[in-house]
C-alpha cells in the first residue's frame, strides 16, 4: 500500500468574524485547521501546531474524532492561543484584517516526532515562514512539500518566504498575495515569476472567482463551485488546499489529469466549507456529499 500521510503545520486559532450574515467570537478556525479536517477525507492527517491555556478541549476533541492525527499539537500552559479577528462585506473574497496576536506562536519551536517526520507529503499552512521552514528542513522523505502563506507575511517577512519559496513544489496563494510578491499585476506575470523562484507549480486561488494553476508546461483554470448561499469565506483557502493536497497524496505523481481532479476536490470542499461559519459544514461533511457536488461540478463545466 502506498504511503499517504500528510503532515500538516499551521495555525490552530480562535476566530472572531463578521460577515454580512452574521458574527463569532473565538470560533475554532487557523489554517491548520481547516486543511486538516478538509484533507482527512483523503488520507491520513497531522498537526504541528501549538495551543495556549486557553484553548477550550472540546476543539481538540472535534479534530480527534474526525481522524485528525493531533499529537503535535503541543499545549503551551504559559500562554494565550493565536487569535485573529477580520471582517468581510459584501465583497466575500477580501478578507478584512482587524487583529492577528500571534500568542503562543512568538515561541514555538516545532520538534517532530520520528512518525511525523517520516509522513509523505507536507503542507506548510500559513504560519510564520519561518517556523514552516524549520518544519520542512526536518522532513526525511517528503514525496512533495506544498505551502500556503498570506499578505501578513509577505509584508513582514518577504526574505523568509521567498526562501521558502525554493524548497517547495506547490505554492498556493490567493491573487492578492501572487501581486503583492511577485510585484506583478498581471497574473500570468505573477505565476512566471513565482515558479522561477523554485516551485513546479503555482496554485492561484481567487475566491468566488475559481483557480489558477500554473505549471512550465501547463495552465489549468477552474471556476468556484456556483451555490446559493454564502455565510462565511474564512477557511476557505485552506479548506480548498485540504482537498487538493488530499487528492494528490492518493495520486502516484503530479500529473495534469491529476492536478486537474485534485482542484475540482478542492473547490468541492472550500464550498461546503462557506455554508457555515467555522468548521460546522466540514466536520458534519459526508464522503458521498462530496462524492455528489464533485459529479455536479464535472456536469456544470463540461462543454
Ligand atoms: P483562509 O483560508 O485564508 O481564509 O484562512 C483563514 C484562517 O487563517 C483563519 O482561521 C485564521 O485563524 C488564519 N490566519 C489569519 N491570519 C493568519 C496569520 N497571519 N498566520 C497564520 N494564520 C492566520
Amino acid at each position: 500500500m502506498v504511503e499517504r500521510r500528510i503532515l500538516a503545520v499551521g495555525s490552530v486559532a480562535l476566530d472572531t468574524v463578521r460577515t454580512p450574515f452574521g458574527r463569532v467570537k473565538d470560533a475554532l478556525g487557523g489554517s491548520a485547521t481547516y486543511f486538516s479536517m478538509s484533507a482527512r477525507f483523503f488520507s491520513p492527517v497531522a498537526v504541528v501546531a501549538v495551543v495556549g491555556r486557553d484553548f477550550p478541549p472540546r476543539h481538540l476533541r472535534l479534530l480527534e474524532s474526525a481522524g485528525v492525527d493531533t499529537s503535535g499539537i503541543e499545549t503551551d500552559q504559559g500562554g494565550r492561543t493565536f487569535r485573529w479577528s477580520g471582517y468581510y462585506d459584501f465583497d466575500l473574497n477580501t478578507a478584512h484584517t482587524l487583529k492577528t496576536e500571534l500568542n503562543v506562536f512568538q515561541s514555538f519551536r516545532p520538534k517532530l516526532s520520528e512518525m511525523h517526520k517520516r509522513a509523505r507529503h507536507l503542507f506548510l499552512a500559513n504560519i510564520d515562514p519561518d517556523l514552516q521552514m524549520r518544519v520542512r528542513s526536518q522532513m526525511r522523505n517528503a514525496a512533495f512539500t506544498a505551502c500556503d502563506t498570506m499578505n501578513f507575511w509577505i509584508e513582514n517577512k518577504k526574505k523568509s518566504v521567498l526562501a521558502l519559496l525554493k524548497k517547495v513544489e506547490i505554492f498556493l496563494c490567493n491573487e492578492a498575495e501572487a501581486r503583492e510578491l511577485s510585484g506583478e499585476f498581471n497574473l500570468m506575470k505573477a505565476a512566471r515569476w513565482m515558479l522561477a523562484k523554485g516551485p513546479q507549480l503555482v496554485v492561484i486561488k481567487k475566491g468566488e472567482h475559481g483557480v489558477v494553476c500554473v505549471s512550465r508546461n501547463f495552465v489549468f483554470l477552474a471556476p468556484a463551485y456556483l451555490l446559493e448561499k454564502v455565510f462565511d469565506p474564512t477557511g476557505a483557502g485552506d479548506t480548498f488546499a485540504g482537498g487538493f493536497i488530499g487528492h494528490l497524496s492518493k495520486s502516484p505523481r503530479l500529473n495534469l489529469r491529476s492536478v486537474r481532479q485534485a482542484v475540482v476536490y478542492g473547490s468541492v470542499l472550500a464550498s461546503y466549507n462557506v455554508e457555515s461559519f467555522s468548521l460546522e459544514r466540514v466536520a458534519a461533511l459526508k464522503p458521498r456529499q462530496i462524492r455528489r457536488r464533485y459529479r455536479q461540478f464535472r456536469e456544470m463545466t463540461e462543454f
